[in-house]
Formats: structure tokens, C-alpha cells, sequence
């Protein structure tokens, strides 16, 4: 489960977040929507502690991120504290990341084998399976620059899937793809979500948000305007932001 309360987050005297409470279940699907600048991707990277955040507290599990707690104060975790929380939590990122000299397998091999300290045999079988779950079996040997888009993000998600986290955060993954790629992106996406891989997806994806998300968060200048469910959120907005923005996006 994760438990986001009170976050709030300036950079320097400007205010991103004022005051972000989400709560969502293990194995649920949180699709977050809201205009630019809203403060949508500083929320995904203060939950990995990428940002670090000014006031409020975030638990994955129950494990506090970033810190620990002890009696009433809480003690900055170093940072190779930080960096072992941070491989339980995958993130996608718009711009698919992969390392440019290493292979689709090597991508979704490696990471395992410094972050987790498998062994190579373990972790390339792991690889095998994860490209054939994103239908890339037959692309295994090929560099980033020999995919499309939407093969190289979908070696991306099999990289966040190969840490076996607790969570995947998603940052907008389909928005730099061409619209015909943009499909078979959200078919992982809704696989993974059928499978209960708990999620956090920022996405102008709408039909996406209908079909797989549990909960729908609309935010607008750092603040959760309305929440609910797909329903609820898209069919029924109650506020006037949120109306406005999804009149536009529908
Ligand atoms: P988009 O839909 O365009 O991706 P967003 O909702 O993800 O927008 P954020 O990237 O979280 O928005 O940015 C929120 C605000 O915080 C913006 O005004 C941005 O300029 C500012 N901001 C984000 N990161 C930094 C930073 N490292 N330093 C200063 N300002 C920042
Ligand atoms: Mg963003």
C-alpha cells in the first residue's frame, strides 16, 4: 500500500505541491491527469525520493521513503539507503532511458544483476521471460536505436519489471511515441494492471484511465482537486478545473 500525506514541495519560493494526500491499495491502478505544470511529475519523483520533499510523509508498505523514524523525529536515510528503496520502486519515464550500448536483453539483464545481486544465469533468464511478456522475444539482441518507440519503452518497462518492485511509477510513457505505437504500450500497461502490479500512471490516456485505472486523480496547481473513481472522476467531474480540462482532453 502507499500512503502519501501532507507532501508539499517548493522549488525555491515557488510552491509545486501544497499538501498531497493519496492513498492506494497494493495491486491497484492510480491514473493521475491535470494540465502542465500541475505538479504531476514532482509528485512521481518525490514518491521515489528523486525529491525530496519539504513537509508531509510517504510510506510504501509502511516503510517510510527517505527516512527513518525514530521516536518523533525522522533521520535522513543515506544515500545508499535511498538508493536500495529506490530499486523497489520501477520507473518509466517518457523518454524510455535505456542504455544506448547494451542490448534489449543486456538492459533488462544488468540492472538485476547490480541492483538485486542475482547471478547472470538468473538474471538473463528473468530477461528471456520479461521481453516475451512485452512480446519482444524475437528483438532480444537489438540496440535501442534498432527499435520504434514503442518496442524501446516496452524494453523499458520490462527493465522496471525485472527489480520485481513494489510499485512502477509511469511518466506520461506513451506521450513520445507516434499515435500508431501508442497502443501496444498501454496493451503492457493493461496486462500489468490485470495482473495486479500495483501502478501510478500519469497519462493524457483516457481511455486507458476508463478501462484499467481504480482510482482517477485530477490535480491542478499542486493540489488533488477531485479523486474517485473512472466514473466518477471522468463522467462526473464536480470541479470546475477538472471539468474544463477534461471537456478539452475528451
Ligand atoms: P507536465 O504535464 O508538463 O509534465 P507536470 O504536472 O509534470 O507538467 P512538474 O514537472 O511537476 O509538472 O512541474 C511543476 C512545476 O514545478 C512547474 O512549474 C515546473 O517549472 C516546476 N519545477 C519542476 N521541477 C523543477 C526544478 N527542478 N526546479 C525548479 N522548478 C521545477
Ligand atoms: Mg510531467
Amino acid at each position: 500500500m502507499i500512503e502519501i500525506s501532507g507532501v508539499h514541495k517548493s522549488f525555491g519560493d515557488v510552491a509545486v505541491l501544497k499538501g498531497i494526500d493519496l492513498f492506494a491499495e497494493a495491486g491497484s491502478v492510480t491514473v493521475i491527469l491535470g494540465p502542465s505544470g500541475s505538479g504531476k511529475s514532482t509528485l512521481l519523483r518525490c514518491v521515489n525520493h528523486l525529491e525530496k520533499v519539504d513537509r508531509g510523509l510517504i510510506r510504501i508498505d509502511g516503510e517510510l521513503i527517505g527516512y527513518r523514524q525514530a521516536g518523533n523525529r525522522l533521520h535522513e536515510l543515506s544515500e545508499r539507503q535511498v538508493l536500495r528503496q529506490r530499486a523497489r520502486i520501477g520507473f518509466v519515464f517518457q523518454n524510455f532511458n535505456l542504455f544506448p550500448h547494451r542490448t534489449a536483453l543486456q538492459n533488462v539483464a544488468e540492472a538485476q544483476i547490480w541492483a538485486l545481486g542475482k547471478s547472470p544465469s538468473a538474471a538473463y533468464e528473468k530477461a528471456h521471460e520479461l521481453l516475451y511478456a512485452v512480446g519482444l522475444w524475437d528483438r532480444a539482441g537489438a540496440y535501442p536505436r534498432q527499435l520504434s518507440g514503442g518496442q524501446q519503452q516496452r524494453v523499458a518497462i520490462a527493465r522496471a519489471l525485472a527489480l520485481e518492485p513494489k510499485l512502477i511509477l509511469f511518466d506520461e510513457p506513451t506521450s513520445a511515441l507516434d499515435p500508431e505505437l501508442v497502443g501496444e504500450v498501454l496493451d503492457v500497461l493493461r496486462d500489468l494492471a490485470a495482473g495486479g502490479t500495483t501502478m501510478i500512471v500519469v497519462t493524457h490516456e483516457i481511455g486507458f484511465a476508463r478501462e484499467a485505472a481504480d482510482t482517477v486523480v485530477f490535480m491542478d496547481e499542486g493540489r488533488i482537486v477531485e479523486q474517485g473513481t473512472p466514473a466518477a472522476v471522468l463522467d462526473d467531474p464536480q470541479h470546475e478545473r477538472s471539468r474544463a480540462f477534461l471537456s478539452k482532453v475528451l
